[in-house]
C-alpha cells in the first residue's frame, strides 16, 4: 500500500486519518505542531508520541522532502534561486527574495503550464502534472531550512497557473494558514493569475485576504489573444469584471501585471488604453521589462517600461516598474527548469 503524503493533509484531513488509527483527537494536534511549526523530517523526532506509535506512523504516512539540485545565490543582490528535484524526478524552482520589509518566496505550482503564454518559459516544454499542496508547502519549508531564518510572505508566481490546480493550491492555502501550524496569515500571500475567469469568483468564495494579481500584457482584446492564449476563452472585458467582484467581496485592491515587450504593448497608446481600462479601479499596476528567454525575440529597454509607467501615472493609474531581482541568476519564471532539461536531452 502507498504511503499517504502527510504534507498534503490539512488539518481536518489529518484529524480523520488519525481517528481511523483509534488514535485520539489530540494526537492530531500534536502531528500537525512538529509537522508545520516545529518542521522535524522524521516520525522518529516526533518525541511526545510513543515509539509504537510513531512506527505505526511510519507505516501509514511519508514526510517528503525535496531534493536542492542546484543553488544559485545572485552577486548583485541577495536573491537566491533554487531547483528543487520531486520524489518522482521531476523539477521545480522557487525564488527567495530578500526585501527591506522582509523575505519573500516566490513558489511554482505546477511542474510545466498549460496556458501558453507566448513570453514565457514554463510553457514551452508542455505541461507534466499538478503539484501537492505538500509540495509547494515544501518549497518554503526546504528554502527557510537552507537559509536558516523564515520568510514573510509568498508569492504564487513561480512555475504553473495557480487556478489550473485549484483544489491543491486551496488546500495548500489552509494548511499554511492553519494557526496550529506555521500560521502564516493569508494577508501575506499574493496569487498571480493570467485570468481564469471562473476561478476568480470561487476564490473569493473561498478564501479571504490574498491578494489577486492578473497578468494582463495588452489593453486589447486582439494582442492579448495573440500573446496569452487564454484570452480567447476569457476576454479582457471579463477578466476586468471578475477583478472587481473580487475586490468587492474580499476589500482588497488588485494588482496587474504588465510586462512590457518592445514593439508589442509598449507604445504611449497602449498605456492610454491601459488607463481607460483600469480607470476607477483600485488597482495598481506592476509593470516588468521583459525577461529575454532563448525561445523567443521579445526584449525590451528598462527605459521603455519607465516612459510607459510615466504615461500611465499622468492618466491617474499607479504604476511602477518591478526591480528585476537576481537578474544574474535566470531569476524568471522556468529559465532554470527548462536549462535542466535541456542538458538532459542533450545527453
Ligand atoms: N501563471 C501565473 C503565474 C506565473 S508567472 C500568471 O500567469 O500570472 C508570474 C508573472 O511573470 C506573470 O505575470 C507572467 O506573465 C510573468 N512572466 C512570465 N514570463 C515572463 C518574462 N519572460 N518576462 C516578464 N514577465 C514574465
Amino acid at each position: 500500500m502507498e504511503r499517504i503524503d502527510i504534507l498534503s493533509l490539512t488539518y481536518e484531513a489529518l484529524e480523520e486519518e488519525i481517528l481511523l488509527m483509534g488514535e485520539p483527537k489530540f494526537r492530531a494536534k500534536q502531528i500537525f505542531s512538529w509537522l508545520h511549526e516545529k518542521r522535524v523530517t522524521e516520525f522518529g523526532q516526533m518525541t511526545t508520541l510513543s515509539l509504537p506509535f510513531r512506527e505505526r506512523l511510519e507505516r501509514k504516512f511519508c514526510i517528503n522532502r525535496l531534493k536542492i539540485v542546484k543553488r544559485l545565490a545572485s552577486s548583485i543582490d541577495d536573491t537566491v534561486k533554487y531547483l528543487y528535484e520531486l520524489s518522482d524526478g521531476n523539477y521545480v524552482e522557487t525564488v527567495w527574495m530578500e526585501y527591506h520589509h522582509g523575505v519573500s518566496v516566490c513558489v511554482s505550482t505546477q511542474v510545466g503550464c498549460k496556458m501558453g503564454c507566448q513570453f514565457c518559459a514554463s510553457t514551452i516544454a508542455g505541461f507534466v502534472r499538478n503539484l501537492t499542496p505538500g509540495e509547494i508547502l515544501l518549497q518554503m519549508y526546504e528554502a527557510e531550512r537552507d537559509m536558516g531564518r523564515k520568510i514573510g510572505s509568498i508569492v504564487l508566481m513561480g512555475i504553473g497557473e495557480p487556478l489550473d490546480n485549484y483544489d491543491n493550491v486551496t488546500a495548500f492555502f489552509r494548511i499554511l494558514s492553519d494557526p496550529r501550524g506555521t500560521g502564516l496569515s493569508l494577508r501575506h500571500v499574493t496569487l498571480s493569475t493570467c485570468g481564469i475567469v471562473p476561478k476568480i469568483h470561487q476564490l473569493a468564495e473561498d478564501t479571504s485576504g490574498i491578494t489577486l494579481s492578473v497578468s494582463l500584457h495588452s489593453p486589447t482584446d486582439q494582442r492579448r489573444s495573440e500573446i496569452m492564449p487564454i484570452n480567447r476563452r476569457y476576454n479582457i472585458a471579463q477578466v476586468l469584471d471578475a477583478c472587481r467582484s473580487y475586490m468587492k467581496k474580499t476589500g482588497r485592491r488588485v494588482t496587474f501585471e504588465y510586462a512590457v515587450i518592445e514593439g508589442i504593448n509598449s507604445a504611449q497608446q497602449d498605456a492610454a488604453a491601459l488607463a481607460r481600462l483600469l480607470k476607477g479601479m483600485q488597482c495598481h499596476v506592476n509593470l516588468i521589462p521583459v525577461n529575454p528567454i532563448a525561445e523567443r525575440s521579445f526584449h525590451a529597454r528598462r527605459k521603455t517600461a519607465e516612459q510607459f509607467q510615466k504615461a500611465l501615472e499622468s492618466h491617474g493609474i499607479n504604476a511602477t516598474v518591478r526591480r528585476t531581482l537576481g537578474s544574474d541568476i535566470q531569476a524568471a519564471c522556468g529559465q532554470l527548469r527548462r536549462n535542466a532539461l535541456e542538458k538532459e536531452t542533450r545527453r
